[in-house]
Order: structure tokens, then C-alpha cells, then sequence
């Protein structure tokens, strides 16, 4: 049994920056799992869940969906993995085209509307029904991230792979993203690819935690294992620098 994601040895060098974005990076992501990606800005993170997404190609590696080559496959050649994998972005606002519907966006991966997968996904994100017809500019950032996730879901993916999802999004509201998401996991029996450089956001949602530094992953485990006894010492200082981590860890240690 191959695993759902196959990533080996991946190099992706920017030549024209002289820049290392990604060095032998490896890892298997299994059905059912919630990946998480955790590292620093500039780190690789991105980088790699472009290459993941077939958006960009590694300078070496391959990476494999189902056990089929991603890498240096043309883009007419990756529908299957459009359907299958879909990325929600940082920033609700710039991956949001301000002129349209959000019917129409929520519709977009599909290449035509479907009114009632329209109130499905705005349900499902809670959304209210009239929501498809306004634009992104008349919701918060919370709920525009909501309808990126809608139109993330739509064409029924069986990864969904957020990159910083909540960075961009108010303190308040964070958690309320971070749930929405491991519900929909759960509901849709989905597989997740999470990234983000917040140790604590990643704790939140994921089963599985891989530390990201300089292009390399430095170690990968369950999350438990990872954040109780963190084995490099790159970790250690990511986690002693999470004051929002550190504090929660602090509770529970109390607790205990
Ligand atoms: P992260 O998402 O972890 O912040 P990125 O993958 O965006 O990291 O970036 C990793 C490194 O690659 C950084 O040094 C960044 O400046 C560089 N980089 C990213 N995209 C490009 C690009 N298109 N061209 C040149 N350099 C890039
Ligand atoms: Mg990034």
C-alpha cells in the first residue's frame, strides 16, 4: 500500500535569487491524517505546498498523489489532481476576485454554478443562504475566509491543504477558522495538509507535525511526541519561543 502523498527527496532552487527554498525534503501523508508544517517565515513552507498543488515544479524529487507522479506532469494533465486536491490561502481578500458573486467563486472549481451545492457549502461553512449573492467585500475576514473554504470544498476534494489559513485573520476569530476546519475534516472524512509558523495554531488541529528550517525538515512525528519531547534542538527553541504555546503548555502542566 503506497501512501496517499509521497514526497521524496524534493530540491526546489530559485536560481535567479540564489535560493535553497527546499532541500531533500521527504515524507508520506496517509488517508485520514492531519499534516501539519510548522516553520518559520521563509522557510519552504509555501514553496512546497506549491509543488504539492502541481502550481510549481521541484528542481529535483518527485512527489506522487495516489501513487501518480505530480512532478513534471503538464497542467492539462493534472485534472485528477484539481479535483482532489484543493488549498486554501492566507489571505481571503487577495485569492477573492472582488468582482464576483460569491455563488460564482464558491462555483469556480467547478466551471459552472450548481445552486444547490451552493447552499450546501454555505451551509456547511456557516454561511447564510443569502450570501451567494453579495461580494467578498461585504463580509468580515472571517467569513471570507469561510467562503475560501467553501470553494475549497466544492468540488468534493479528498485533501485539503491550507497554507497559514488564519494568519491573516484577527486574534478573535482564529479559533472559530481553526474548528470549522477539523470539523469539515471529520464531516467529509478528508485528509489535511496544514501549514502555518504558529507552533500553537498547529497543535490545535493536527495529528502530525513536521518542523520545517531552511528548506529541510528537521523532525517529524505525532504532534504529542513532537511538542512534549521535541528531539532537535531547532524545536526546542521554536517552542520555547511561542509565548502563546508556552503559556497553554504552562496550564496544563499546572493541571496535571
Ligand atoms: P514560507 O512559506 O515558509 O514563508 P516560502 O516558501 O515562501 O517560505 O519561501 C522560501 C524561500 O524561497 C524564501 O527565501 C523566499 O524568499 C524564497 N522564494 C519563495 N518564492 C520565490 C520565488 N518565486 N522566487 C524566488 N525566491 C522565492
Ligand atoms: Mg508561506
Amino acid at each position: 500500500m503506497s501512501a496517499l502523498i509521497e514526497v521524496r527527496d524534493l530540491e526546489r532552487r530559485y536560481s535567479r535569487r540564489d535560493v535553497h527554498a527546499l532541500r531533500g525534503v521527504s515524507f508520506d501523508v496517509e488517508p485520514g491524517q492531519r499534516f501539519g508544517i510548522v516553520g518559520e517565515s521563509g522557510s519552504g513552507k509555501s514553496t512546497l505546498v506549491r509543488l504539492l498543488a502541481g502550481l510549481d515544479q521541484p528542481t529535483s524529487g518527485s512527489i506522487r498523489f495516489r501513487g501518480q507522479r505530480v512532478d513534471g506532469v503538464p497542467e492539462r494533465k493534472l485534472k485528477f489532481l484539481r479535483s482532489e486536491l484543493q488549498i486554501v490561502f492566507q489571505d481571503p481578500m487577495g485569492s477573492l476576485d472582488p468582482r464576483m458573486r460569491v455563488r460564482d467563486i464558491i462555483c469556480e472549481p467547478l466551471g459552472r454554478v450548481d445552486r444547490e451545492r451552493v447552499a450546501e457549502l454555505l451551509d456547511a461553512v456557516g454561511l447564510p443562504a443569502d450570501a451567494g449573492d453579495r461580494y467578498p467585500h461585504q463580509f468580515s475576514g472571517g467569513q471570507r475566509q469561510r467562503i475560501s473554504i467553501a470553494r475549497a470544498l466544492a468540488p468534493r476534494p479528498s485533501v485539503l491543504v491550507a497554507d497559514e489559513p488564519v494568519s491573516a485573520l484577527d486574534v478573535s476569530v482564529r479559533a472559530q477558522i481553526l474548528d470549522l476546519l477539523a470539523d469539515l475534516v471529520d464531516r467529509f472524512e478528508l485528509t489535511m495538509v496544514f501549514v502555518s509558523h504558529d507552533l500553537g495554531v498547529v497543535r490545535h488541529v493536527c495529528d502530525t507535525v513536521a518542523v520545517m528550517r531552511q528548506g529541510e525538515i528537521v523532525e517529524l512525528g505525532a504532534v504529542e511526541q513532537v511538542y512534549d519531547q521535541p528531539a532537535h534542538e531547532y524545536t526546542r527553541e521554536l517552542i520555547a519561543a511561542a509565548p502563546s504555546l508556552r503559556a497553554a503548555l504552562a496550564k496544563l502542566t499546572e493541571g496535571a
